[in-house]
């Protein structure tokens, strides 16, 4: 097309320009003619070649259109100055200005110009009809040039475009597009495909090699593509260009050309790492949820069972298509709320956890810990329920029968504690007649052959008293029935007492008995006065009692004192028999005794170091144990008490004798007892006071109501009416002076619950059997003393 342009344009010049020529007579200089043509020619091969109209020969013809109208201008100019010339001029000069404004329109500026060639031709003097039928047969070349050339274009333009098409759906597809010859060699590839192999895009496809080798190395691949079968979503382990790993579905189908010759292949390959991933994860799951001891069910959103894994199946014995569409209900127990609770709470979104009973095909009840959960999809509705259960069945039965077996255990330690209780208050009874009938025959100026004898007596109802305490305690304990009871009181005055208690003995035994306070001890402090004596009297018992000679030592210090409490060190030492290390490590335990030598040769019951122990954890402390065979030993307790009260001072236990206040005051004495009737008021008769018997609560309160009386000491356990409702109806009592009565409860059982009870129902104080006759006496000046009204609410001795 370029050629057929270029070669009209080149005649058009030269005969153009000669018939132009030849009409001038007056000026035909040859070599004008032959520079102008030329000058036409050149341009027009020149623009065929040069680059810069590369594919744009209408360009080219523009720019020769501009020549042949200057050229012709310049004719008419030379030769009689045809007033259209300046026409041609004008239409030569606007061109050019919209030509270098607008390169893209020259055609129309190539066609103006032919025009203007044309129009000032038939318009000239001259008219040559030859001249006007070349320029319009041009003209017309030039306008079918055009309409070709635009169709040319056009189709080109579409081809590109639609290449352009096809190339941005193939470069845009998630997978690999590609064709590849029969030798498997790349020939085309989309850029997915060269990223799916580790390939930048701007990179020579045909040297991407990973695709080729594994079809070629596949054998069935390798068969298929001999026998010009296609492949379809055939799946492939193939390699990156980095050697990485990957997984992709690939299909080959064959390509035919037009003589049905296979010329290659086209293919796809899509990247199913994830999903192969995914599928490997959802094997593994599936598998470990086929194998769980757990049961699995999934249910469709309205609860209808659409999976069921072999565990839940082999526990109920239900095959899949008996369970399939059913409700998890339809195998529960009928009356078992949770279903009720769990639906509720799952519609509204929530998980649900708790205890389901289900019927076994066989009829057995099951119970299954089960957890419930809604699974949403994308829009956050309700699709399905996932659940999952866990037979707890045989865990149940257990807990049962230990519940059963609790409450078995709780009802024989309560019946065991009665008894204790029973059986104690049975043993205390006889023993504190024993002791208290001792202590009167002691009293009585007995034969000096019968003192050691009533000594010896004393001595053995006491020890088989403190027993019987020992075992009454330890019970409480075990039982978690023991309770402390905080109040002021006086450390230094306790050990003192302590220390007291057991001289006597020590003297006995040769012992030096020492007692060392630190000196910024504080007096006094708040705890359980009754049961820190206990630990004390236990642990020096012991040093005095397993010591046959040098010394027993009680050192208090203060290791920490701050504003509120005071943290102390008790030591117990003495130069005893000791106790061997395998020893130390069970001395604690109950009925626990070094060796059944030392209970033979030194008595006791292997109880107190365990009550001991438990008491000084009670407080919080702590009790340790040093100790060396045949050289001594020393328990330590640490201990933090609480500061107490200043005001605080401790009674003296008066001497008896010491007071004669007690002299004609009127005692009411209320016991069920006929023996500790005796004892107490032969006691009471000797500090010659006046003793009022009552057998009853009943009875006492029929005896105050008909005569005056300055104290009353009751008993706590009596038939009818037992001491405590006994006080209670004396304070209720119209006439003032008889209810506010003092009364002193006489506690055989010296328990802390019934000291507490004592006081709660309005009691003033107490005193335990067998009562330490000074004890009785002082607490009986106490209240009868004149004075008493002033003080009675702040002393309070435990
Ligand atoms: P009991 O003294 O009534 O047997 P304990 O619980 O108080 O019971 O003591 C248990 C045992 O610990 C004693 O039998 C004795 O063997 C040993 N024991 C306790 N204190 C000492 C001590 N200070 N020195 C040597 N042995 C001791």
């Amino acid at each position: 097309m370029k050629s057929f342009f270029a070669i009209g344009c080149m005649l058009y010049t030269i005969f153009g320009f000669g018939f132009h020529a030849t009409e001038s007579n007056a000026f035909d200089p040859f070599w004008m003619r032959f520079l102008v043509s030329s000058i036409g020619f050149t341009v027009v091969i020149l623009s065929q070649i040069s680059q810069f109209f590369k594919r744009n020969f209408l360009m080219s013809l523009f720019l020769t259109m501009l020549v042949y109208n200057a050229h012709f201008y310049f004719l008419l100019y030379m030769n009689d100055f045809h007033p259209n010339y300046k026409l041609s001029l004008l239409v030569v000069m606007i061109t050019t200005i919209l030509f270098i404004n607008n390169p893209k329109s020259y055609l129309w500026y190539s066609i103006l110009n032919l025009c203007t060639y044309e129009f000032v031709l038939l318009m000239s003097d001259n008219f040559d009809k030859d001249a006007m039928l070349l320029g319009m047969m041009i003209l017309l070349v030039l306008i079918f040039g055009y309409l070709k050339n635009r169709e040319i274009e056009y189709a080109f333009e579409r081809l590109k475009k639609r290449e352009e098409q096809i190339n941005d759906v193939n470069n845009n597809v998630y997978y690999g597009i590609f064709r590849i010859d029969m030798e498997s060699r790349l020939l085309y590839a989309n850029e997915q495909l060269v990223k799916m192999l580790g390939y930048s895009i701007s990179e020579d496809r045909m040297v991407i090699s990973e695709l080729r080798s594994v079809l070629q190395s596949s054998s069935e691949i390798s068969r298929m593509m001999q026998n010009n079968q296609a492949i379809h979503d055939y799946e492939v382990q193939l390699q990156r260009r980095d050697g990485s790993d990957f997984w992709g579905q690939l299909s080959l189908r064959p390509v035919y050309n037009d003589k049905h010759k296979l010329e290659c292949y086209d293919g796809t390959l899509i990247d199913i790492t994830s999903r192969k991933k995914a599928e490997t994860e959802l094997m593994l799951f599936s598998a470990a949820i086929d194998h769980t001891s757990t049961g699995v069910i999934i249910t469709d959103k309205n609860g209808g069972i659409s999976y069921c894994n072999p565990y839940f199946m082999k526990l109920t014995g239900y095959a899949a298509k008996e369970m399939m569409g059913k409700r998890l209900e339809d195998f529960g127990v009928k009356d078992d709320n949770s279903n009720l609770h769990m639906w509720t709470k799952l519609v509204s979104g929530l998980v649900w956890k708790g205890d389901l009973n289900f019927y076994t095909k066989a009829g057995q009840i099951i119970t299954e810990l089960t957890s419930v959960a809604p699974i949403r999809n994308d829009k956050g509705q309700i699709m399905n329920f996932v659940i999952v259960t866990e037979d707890i069945t045989d865990r149940k039965k257990a807990e049962l029968e230990l519940l059963h077996a609790k409450e078995q255990a709780e009802t024989t330690t309560k019946a065991k504690q009665q008894f204790l209780s029973t059986m104690s208050h049975e043993l205390r009874t006889p023993m504190n007649s024993v002791i208290g009938i001792t202590n009167l025959l002691l009293e009585e100026n007995p034969r000096p052959e019968q003192i050691e004898n009533l000594n010896i007596l004393k001595y053995s109802a006491t020890q088989l008293l403190g027993t019987i305490n020992d075992i009454l305690d330890l019970s409480k304990i075990e039982a978690g029935k023991l309770e402390l009871h905080e109040d002021n009181f006086d450390l230094h005055y306790l050990l003192i007492n302590t220390k007291r208690t057991h001289s006597i003995n020590a003297k006995k035994k040769n012992l030096s008995l020492s007692l060392k306070v630190d000196e910024i001890l504080p007096n006094i402090l708040r705890g359980d006065q009754l049961r820190l004596s206990q630990i004390l009297n236990n642990l020096v018992g012991n040093a005095v009692k397993f010591t046959e000679k040098g010394e027993v030592k009680i050192q208090v210090n203060t290791k920490r004192e701050s504003l509120e409490d005071v943290n102390l060190q008790i030591k117990i030492s003495d130069t005893g028999i000791g106790i061997s290390k395998e020893q130390m490590e069970r001395i604690f335990d109950s009925f626990s005794q070094a060796s059944s030598d030392t209970s033979r040769k030194y008595g006791g019951t292997g109880l107190g170091l365990a009550i001991t122990k438990k008491l000084v954890e009670m407080m919080g402390g702590t009790i340790a144990l040093e100790s060396q065979i045949g050289r001594g030993s020393t328990f330590t307790i640490d201990l933090t008490l609480k500061k107490g009260s200043k005001a605080f001072k401790a009674e003296k236990v008066a001497e008896v004798g010491e007071f004669s206040q007690l002299h004609g005051i009127k005692i009411l004495l209320v016991d069920d007892n006929k023996i500790n009737q005796k004892v107490a008021s032969k006691f009471l008769s000797k500090w010659n006071t006046i003793v009022e018997l009552a057998d009853s609560g009943q009875e006492a309160l029929e005896k105050l109501k008909n005569n005056s009386f300055d104290i009353i000491l009751m008993d706590i356990q009596m038939p009818e009416m037992n001491g405590y409702e006994a006080t209670q109806a004396i304070r209720k009592l119209a006439d003032k002076e008889k209810s506010n009565i003092p009364v002193i409860a006489l506690t055989a059982a010296a328990l802390s619950e019934e000291k507490e009870a004592a006081f709660q129902s309005g009691m003033n104080d107490y005193v335990s059997k067998p009562f330490a006759p000074a004890e009785l006496y002082s607490k009986l000046a106490k209240y009868t003393s004149p004075n008493f009204g002033s003080t009675k609410e702040t002393i309070k001795l435990s």
